[in-house]
């Protein structure tokens, strides 16, 4: 009786990594069509900071006096606001 589980412990185990193995491979092999959903916002926009170009879902928003920012990372953004104090007060 403690062999047969084992036994069947063993055969979970070897399923379980059988079945991770082998399922990432149809991902892969899937058509772009499945993907668009995820992907219909993804329009690359600049960083009014460091001038670089990234997808706008990545980004990070900023509003200033009506109008919309969006930085690459929040270091962008708070360099660029601590920019904008430094314009003001000199
Ligand atoms: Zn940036």
């Amino acid at each position: 009786m403690f062999k047969f589980i084992i036994l069947a412990v063993v055969a979970y185990v070897f399923y379980r990594a059988l079945k991770s193995w082998i399922l990432p491979k149809p991902d892969a092999s899937r058509p772009v069509s499945d993907r668009k959903a995820g992907e219909i916002d993804d329009i690359m926009i600049k960083d009014p900071f460091c001038e670089a170009y990234f997808p706008k879902r990545n980004a990070v928003h900023y509003r200033e006096n009506g109008e919309d920012l969006y930085f690459c990372s929040t270091s962008c953004r708070d360099q660029y606001i601590q920019a904008r104090s430094d314009e003001k007060t000199n």
